[in-house]
């Protein structure tokens, strides 16, 4: 394996098939392979899952204490080892040095913390209050482990979007098969992780390669589908998975607006747009992508976000330079979106808009510098697509209805920002944007917060991660009803015409609105009683 220190030119780099089943890794600051890899076989896979599935029965009898103590090693290894880890992030992804450690290390470690606080609890038991006409019988529901499930996740973050959506299924008490991106695979990270911090081995099984290993694996029939990755991918698989009746969760693209009213900070506006659209390169799902400022202070925010982006450092511009975490931008990983980036500027400029970059961009280079497209229409593709670069479009608004309507207006939904200083206003315009989860005057801060479900609407997925609802949603809600009483029920059989009359009398007492309704249905209740007596003797 290689290592990288120094920044070099940027080049383009492919997971493209260097053989039948070979797929070769490169840097994309380099475009040097670093290795390759081959698929497994299609009995290779099969044995992965009877893998998974063997250790399943010994995951789903820990309690979620014992499990817990499992994912604290993994923590304990990662404080210890976090600059190896973000060395190799680093290399296969191209990010900056802080994005590796941030958005990868520190997220992955804030929720094996909030699990460890709050996983017990989440997991627990939960009574739930039983109704009067079912008195003295208790209701509960048990939170069960639902068997083995198939995790399949992207190149932008593939630590976070591997060993997150992992602990969580594993802390419910699955065991999982995770196959990574091609792009980014990690090769045998996640195994030395397991194996040196101790972790239990058999819960994780890593199998690595393309969409056609992706679709076997669905083939093995796993208990649950976690996808993260495009709209195109996500309906591919919920098509297969469908025939098998596999629950799946989505977690798609995005195309995020931030709606900024003009009682703002501009100066504080502007340095979260370019920290939320450059971030990881502009390759994040939460990215910003689509600002939409109000007409009286559009030309002040158009300025102090073009002030922004010519400040920051990116990987074109430090060719040559060591990154100590200091590199703001880094690079695009994977070729076929340098093209898509490329090709969104290209047709916006064609189309008439204005295009700022801080830095001249040689095609097909990685190092993409961060750019700002105003004057934009819908007719550009930059407004119509993901971008999942570091671009960001700024139009402007003049009333709350427009930029709700603004906002909107994208067939993704998965999350975006509204910054004003009234925080009425801004409530009442989060709760009109449809997303999964909106930051008010901030940006990506939703996700800062394990204990806030994650997740998108629309084009961008459904389902949720992280919270109490992402360990629940790898559970099998029983629900469970205990009766201690020993006497048979007066609605099971025999029917009879006075038992029919005495129910039809029982739903007008209760849902009629009677403020003594509690008594003249324990009325009925005393007659259908002496009635079942009757009937029994
Ligand atoms: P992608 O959909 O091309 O691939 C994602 C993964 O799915 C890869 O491992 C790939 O091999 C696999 N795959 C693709 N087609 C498959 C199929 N038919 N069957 C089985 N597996 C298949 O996505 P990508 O280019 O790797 O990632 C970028 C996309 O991911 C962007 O759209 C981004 O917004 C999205 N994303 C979403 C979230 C989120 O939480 N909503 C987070 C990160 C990235």
């Amino acid at each position: 394996m290689i290592t990288e220190s120094t920044l070099t030119a940027p080049q383009t780099s492919s997971a493209s098939q260097a053989a039948p089943n070979e797929i070769a890794v490169r840097n994309p600051r380099t475009g040097k392979t670093i290795y390759t890899f081959r698929e497994p076989t299609d009995q290779e896979i099969q044995q992965s899952f009877e893998r998974a599935r063997a250790a399943f029965g010994t995951i789903r009898a820990m309690t979620v204490r014992e499990r817990l103590e499992e994912i604290g090693k993994i923590k304990r290894y990662f404080l210890a080892n976090k600059e190896k880890i973000v060395d190799r992030i680093v290399e296969e992804t191209g990010k900056a040095r802080t994005d590796a450690l941030v958005s990868e290390v520190f997220a992955i470690l804030d929720i094996i913390h909030y699990y460890q606080k709050n996983a017990e609890k989440v997991l627990g038991d939960q009574v739930v209050s039983t109704p009067l006409l079912q008195f003295p019988k208790k209701s509960k529901i048990y939170y069960e482990p639902i068997g083995t499930v198939l995790i399949i996740s992207p190149w932008n973050f593939p630590l976070n979007l591997a060993l997150v959506p992992i602990v969580t299924a594993f802390t419910a008490g699955n065991s999982v098969v995770f196959k990574p991106s091609e792009w980014t695979p990690l090769c045998g990270l996640i195994e030395e992780i397991v194996e040196e911090s101790g972790f239990m081995k058999e819960a994780i099984t890593v199998v690595y390669g393309g969409k056609d290993v992706g679709r076997k694996l669905i083939d093995q029939r796993p208990a649950k589908i976690l996808f993260t990755g495009s709209t195109r991918a996500g309906r591919q698989i919920m098509e297969q998975a469908a025939k098998y009746l596999i629950p799946v969760e989505l977690e798609l693209g995005g195309k995020d607006p931030m709606v900024v009213f003009d009682d703002v900070d501009v100066e504080r506006a502007a340095k979260a747009a370019a920290w939320g659209g450059m971030m990881n390169c502009g390759q994040t799902c939460t990215s910003v992508e689509r600002i939409i400022v109000q007409e009286g202070v559009y030309p002040e925010f158009v300025a102090a976000l073009k002030r922004r982006i010519e400040k920051l450092s990116h990987a074109g511009a430090c060719e040559g330079k060591a990154d100590e975490g200091n590199l703001d931008v880094g690079c695009i990983t994977a070729d076929f979106q340098v093209k898509i980036v490329e090709e969104q500027i290209k047709d916006a400029k064609a189309k008439g808009a204005e295009v700022f970059s801080a830095g001249t961009h040689t095609e097909g280079s990685h190092a993409i510098p961060p750019t700002m497209i105003t004057n934009v229409d819908k007719s550009m593709k930059v407004l119509q697509d993901e971008t999942f670069g570091p671009v960001v479009t700024v139009e402007k608004f003049k009333t709350e209805d427009e930029a709700v309507a603004m906002a909107n207006d994208s067939p993704y939904g998965l999350s975006g920002s509204v910054w004003s200083q009234d925080l009425v206003r801004a409530e009442r315009v989060a709760r009109r944007i449809e997303t999964g989860s909106l930051s008010i005057n901030n940006v990506l801060a939703t996700q800062g917060n394990p204990g806030l479900p994650f997740g998108g609407t629309k084009d961008s997925g459904f389902g949720r991660y992280k919270g109490p609802l992402g360990l629940q949603g790898f559970s099998n809600p029983k629900s469970v009803l205990i009766d201690h009483t020993k006497k048979p029920e007066v609605y099971w059989y025999p029917y009879s015409k006075e038992k029919y009359h005495l129910f039809s009398r029982l739903l007008d007492a209760i849902y009629g609105g009677s403020p003594f309704w509690v008594l003249k249905a324990a009325l009925i209740g005393l007659k259908m009683e002496s009635l079942a007596k009757k009937k029994r003797k």
